[in-house]
């Protein structure tokens, strides 16, 4: 993960090759969630698998690497200063027949075309990071699920169990979390092959689209892909070689949810000696397991990764404050997001006293948008889905908020894919129920798909450069 044009000046990276990692067993602190409040998990530690699952994950190689994980939080510490703007995005839930050449590709270059939109239409540079690579495991409302008279366990993410209805493939499987580390490897080797080895040169900015040309996103693409194609050629006629033109950063994020499987990535890194979890760049906890006693958040306190915090709409200021007392104790620039999700109808009534609350205690964080998780549906025909215009409206509230109260509106966090899928509804180019049969794909949460991601790219571009 090479130095970017767009982040000039900046000291040079670490060599992820200099860095050793080391095993965690002994290390003071990291085993304290396990006397802690722990939601969410499977009950698999008497599974004949178990132990040697963890045992293997524990030999395994990491996944990333120390030094690319404080350059990331570099990054988003120039996000924290309003001097860069972070987009997070991916599959509600990846999974294991998903992780494809073909779908990896599509999301990764939808990324960057939004990326592309948003740096060249705000002039901002854009930290790119994927929900992706270890997307695996999800939070559930329910811990089982019935129909037709039949209970059995919720499905908590491919890492965890199957989603199909079945006694057999709902069992909880230790085994799944040595599958999502290999399926995370291979899906990060690809998306390193794209990034770092001339998929993401941008002057191939106009050939990631692809076509559509009628849909209004894709011809707005096409001119703004025209703008920077124009501008690239220029510097390279005056003799001008941007190295980093070819290549970018691209970082993993996840939820770290399943702590059995994140305890056992954790790593010492050899040359600070300081734990991080290795799964992943960037982790987050959900809103349902962000309780300030709880296991998840005592974990993310003792690791040296950027991490992110989900926020709902009943957040109170007490516990934000609490959260950056826990989790950024030194108040270090990049260490802690919060990814508000509060529905397009509360987000201009409920975000306000959390943003002052943290402005005026002094702590730098950075603030993202998720305007997925607070504006979910159930269709008439029994779809869970979106609609575009809620999606939009609540990031529009996003930064009428942080506007009004002189702050940065710092990111976007989406749910999203580059395939043409039908799960939001709305979009210029309309999506309505009767395009969820057989275009519907997603395991849990539905996402916007190509063509609304671009869209919404072009919208947030707008409201950036106001
Ligand atoms: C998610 O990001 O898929 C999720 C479950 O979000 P939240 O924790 O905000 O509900
Ligand atoms: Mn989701």
């Amino acid at each position: 993960m090479t130095a970017t044009p767009e982040n000039p000046a900046e000291t040079p990276l670490t060599a992820p090759g200099e860095i050793l990692h080391t095993g965690a067993a002994d290390y003071p602190g990291l085993d304290e969630w396990r006397r802690l409040p722990l939601s969410q998990q499977p009950t698999w530690h008497s599974h004949p698998e178990f132990e040697a699952s963890v045992a293997e994950l524990s030999a395994n190689p990491p996944l990333v690497f120390a030094g690319e994980v404080d350059n990331l939080k570099r990054r988003l510490a120039r996000v924290a200063q309003g001097e860069a703007f972070l987009l997070q995005g991916g599959d509600c839930a990846e999974s294991f027949d998903g992780a494809t050449a073909d779908k990896i590709s599509a999301r990764v270059k939808t990324l960057l075309q939004m990326a592309a939109v948003l740096t060249y239409g705000a002039s901002l540079p854009v930290v790119k990071m994927g929900r992706m690579a270890g997307q695996f495991a999800k939070p559930r409302s329910s811990d089982e699920e019935t129909r037709d008279d039949v209970t059995l366990p919720s499905f908590r993410g491919e890492i965890v169990n199957g989603f199909d209805f079945t006694r057999e493939s709902r069992e909880p499987d230790p085994r799944r979390m040595v599958k999502a580390y290999n399926t995370s490897a291979s899906t990060l080797n690809l998306v390193r092959a794209f990034t770092e080895g001339g998929f993401a040169d941008l002057r191939a900015v106009q050939q990631w689209n692809k076509g559509f040309m009628e849909n209004p996103a894709h011809a707005r693409y096409e001119q703004i892909a025209g703008e920077i194609d124009r501008a690239v050629r220029f510097m390279e006629a005056c003799g001008v070689e941007f190295e980093g033109l070819k290549r970018t950063e691209f970082y993993a994020a996840h939820e770290a949810l399943l702590l059995d499987y994140e305890r056992a990535l954790t790593r010492i890194d050899s040359r600070t000696g300081e734990p991080y979890i290795t799964s992943g760049h960037f982790l987050w906890a959900g809103e349902r397991t962000r309780d300030l006693d709880g296991a998840h958040i005592d974990y993310l306190s003792r690791v040296h990764n950027p991490i992110g915090v989900k926020l709902g709409p009943k957040t109170t200021p007490e516990e934000a404050l609490a959260l950056i007392e826990k989790l950024d104790p030194h108040r270090e620039p990049g260490r802690l997001t919060f990814i508000t999700r509060m529905g397009a109808a509360n987000i201009r009534e409920k975000l306000p006293p959390l943003v002052e609350a943290v402005r005026d205690s002094g702590a730098q964080v950075v603030w993202v948008t998720d305007p997925m998780h607070g504006n979910t549906i159930t269709a008439k025909n029994g779809y869970k889905t979106r609609r575009f215009d809620d999606i939009m409206d609540e990031v529009r509230g996003f930064f009428e908020v942080h506007r009004a109260l002189g702050t940065y509106p710092g990111g976007l966090h989406v749910e999203m894919t580059g395939d043409d899928v039908a799960e939001c509804l709305g979009g210029s180019d309309v999506i309505d129920e009767s395009a969820f049969d057989g275009r519907y794909e997603s395991l849990v949460d539905p996402r916007l798909n190509h063509k609304q991601s671009l869209e919404m790219a072009f919208l947030v571009a707008e409201a950036l450069s106001r």
